[in-house]
């Protein structure tokens, strides 16, 4: 990427989760910065991506992810998130494994779905307890001026949400377990709330908010206050 397409404002996107951009783009909006995808950067999917998020946490993982795409997008701001469900009666299973957690080698909605069945598979004992959380872990990776040539910075932020496991999917939006993820503030199941409502409470929204707002008074804010002094 040649260092004239780099703007001060574009941010990154590090996933491949169609997803995850779908609530990225409105929450990076809102705080005045320009969203851009892998795909718009023309960053070819790569074996090396998967093994990046080899980590025990959300913050390694998140932090790991967002320096991997930093490396290969000089002067851009990356953002990387790392999320999932933890279930309690599975002793916060299946965590940082849950995008792969059924191991079903497949893809998009296929891959949601063999996730879901092992989920309710997992909760069939009726004496088991239902409540769950979603974490997300936002993580911002940024080299202080355009031409990259300060080392990178970085900071990062959690957002977390609760709910319980419903016996029966409801709704169609969202991704991954949503429709089976009933949220405790919504009184519906992240299938069922709109895009705008999820993102109000939901762990990404509270992270990513979190780690914009860290980033944009870091990055802009107290610059300027410094060069106002
Ligand atoms: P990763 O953050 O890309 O490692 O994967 C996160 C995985 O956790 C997703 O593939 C989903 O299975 C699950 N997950 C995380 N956040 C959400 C969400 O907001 N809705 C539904 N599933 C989610």
């Amino acid at each position: 990427m040649g260092k004239t397409a780099v703007s001060r404002f574009q941010v990154a996107l590090a996933t491949r989760s169609a997803g995850k951009i779908r609530e990225l783009i409105p929450m990076l909006s809102a705080a005045h910065l320009s969203p851009v995808t892998l795909e718009t950067l023309g960053v070819a999917e790569s074996p090396a991506e998967g093994a990046v998020e080899a980590f025990e946490t959300f913050e390694d993982n998140a932090l790991a992810k967002a320096r991997y795409f930093a490396s290969l997008l000089p002067g851009l701001a990356v953002l990387a998130d790392d999320s999932g469900l933890a279930v309690d009666a599975l002793h916060g299973a299946p965590g940082v494994r849950s995008k792969r957690w059924s191991a079903s080698g497949l893809t998009g909605q296929a891959n949601d779905d063999a996730n879901n069945a092992k989920l309710l598979a997992a909760l069939a004992d009726p004496a088991l307890a239902r409540t769950a959380r979603y974490v997300c872990v936002a993580a911002i990776v940024w080299t202080a001026d355009e031409w990259a040539e300060d080392a990178p910075q970085e900071l990062h932020a959690r957002g977390e949400t609760v709910g319980r496991i419903a016996y029966a999917p409801r709704g169609v939006n969202g991704f991954g377990y949503d429709p089976y993820f009933e949220s405790d503030e919504l009184a519906m199941t992240f299938g069922e709330a709109t895009t705008a409502a999820k993102e109000r409470i939901s762990h990404r929204g509270r992270a990513v908010r979190a780690a914009l707002d860290a980033y944009t008074r870091a990055r802009f804010t107290e610059k300027k206050d410094a060069r106002n002094r």
